[in-house]
């Protein structure tokens, strides 16, 4: 009812911090593409925990990895002192399921360092570059320096929030973490005037998710690459968002058919039931930048996270859901395009695969958002002006019907 919905809110409007904004909807229960209230009213959930839920809300043979683990007693975090075979199945399928990272470095295999939310797996990201820049460049420790994008978004910790261009994410939260240039994105040439003998690496998004579902020019990861090649540089692309199949292939680099020498990836991993992310390069810099008791995590790779993330991966590959995602996306493309045009309100229409963005003119996204929601659609805006389509990979062709009937009364009238 209405009452107990309302005792909800109220309850964590009182007892929480309020550093989210939500919508005015209490969800009880996830299956697939469709988020359930209390009333069991259902409404199609277009943003995928932000691409955690990419393989579906609760998808059986995750939820069954997780569960079995849990009643075999092989689930809760042990000290990382001791051996587990669950911890190696899954780095050995992680490291596998990624191309040679850094194949200038030999083809000696990926090796990945596990750690649960993004965030730290950005951080960790942070620490390669950094050590890899004092010990194989001999950067004074102390001035390295990492290239990274405006309206670039890694995660809240103090040093990933330092490098961000946006003013309300860092002020007030000062000392802020120095070490960082910022460059527009897609500007390979301010890239080039940004380096000097400090810099140690690159981290950049393929596709800006925050900042608005931005696609860089064709070609700038390649020129990334080559920046990087030419001036012994790490490239660290972060494909929390926009990986695994999101944007239609496993990984979002492979669109500029390119190979970085690191990737970060969380959210979908484990099916977004429960946190994990990795960070994963190739094993003669693993080996290189990390040694016993230079890093580390309570949960970072316990048995229940690798668990789901091994059966994540299998669904991964089972389901094709890079290949589902392209198709699907095509056509969701092109049936949005077609809205477009008939709208009075788009300004534009980015995307790959199932990574949608559509940018309103009057700068107003979470409006439109608001009447979606009242139509039965969760969804909301990337950066102020630009309403996100990323439904679960799996959605069918009822569901994506159901979507663009709704986008069109919505955007048309
Ligand atoms: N990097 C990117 C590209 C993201 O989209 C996000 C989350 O939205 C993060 C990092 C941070 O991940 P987490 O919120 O799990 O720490």
């Amino acid at each position: 009812s209405e009452t107990a919905d309302q005792g909800i809110i109220d309850s964590e409007d009182r007892f929480g911090a309020h550093h989210y904004e939500r919508i005015a909807m209490v969800a009880r229960r996830a299956k697939g593409c469709w988020i359930y209230d209390q009333n069991n009213n259902r409404y199609l959930d277009c943003l995928a925990a932000y691409s955690a839920a990419n393989p579906g809300h609760h998808h059986p043979v995750i939820a069954k990895a997780v569960m079995d683990a849990v009643q075999g007693g092989y689930a809760s975090v042990l000290s990382n002192v001791v051996y587990t075979d669950a911890l190696g199945i899954f780095l050995k399928k992680m490291g596998q399921f990624a191309p040679q990272m850094a194949p200038r470095f030999g083809n000696n295999g990926n090796k990945v360092l596990p750690k649960n939310g993004g965030v730290e797996s950005v951080e960790t990201a942070i620490k390669a570059m950094r050590y890899y820049g004092y010990k194989q460049k001999g950067i004074k420790d102390g001035h390295q320096e990492i290239i990274v994008f405006n309206n670039n978004f890694h995660g809240r910790t103090i040093s990933v929030v330092s490098f961000s261009t946006s003013e309300k994410y860092r002020q007030g939260f000062g000392p802020l973490t120095p070490g960082f240039v910022s460059v527009p994105f897609g500007d390979i040439q301010a890239v080039e005037r940004a380096i000097n003998k400090n810099t140690c690496g690159i981290l950049v998004e393929p596709i800006q998710g925050e900042g608005g579902i931005r696609i860089p020019p064709k070609g700038f990861l390649a020129g990334l690459r080559k920046v990087c090649d030419d001036k012994n540089l790490l490239l660290v692309c972060d494909e929390i968002q926009v990986g695994l199949g999101r944007t239609g292939r496993r990984f979002c680099f492979e669109h500029d058919n390119i190979v970085p020498d690191g990737v970060i990836l969380g959210k979908a991993l484990s099916g977004g039931l429960v946190p994990l992310s990795v960070f994963i390069t190739n094993a003669h810099i693993m080996d290189l930048v990390f040694s016993k008791g230079s890093d580390g995590s309570t949960f970072g790779g316990y048995p229940l996270a690798c668990v789901a993330g091994t059966a994540g991966l299998k669904v991964f590959e089972d389901e094709a859901l890079d290949r589902r995602s392209r198709k699907k996306g095509d056509i969701l493309k092109q049936r949005i395009l077609t809205i477009a045009h008939a709208s009075p309100h788009v300004k534009e229409v980015r995307g790959k695969g199932l990574f949608i963005g559509i940018e309103v003119k009057n700068g107003n996204a979470m409006a439109f958002c608001r009447q979606l929601l009242d139509l039965g659609i969760i969804v909301n805006d990337s950066h102020g002006h630009t309403i996100r389509i990323s439904p679960p990979l799996v959605i069918n062709d009822q569901e994506l019907d159901f979507l663009v009937e709704r986008l069109e009364r919505v955007l048309v009238g």
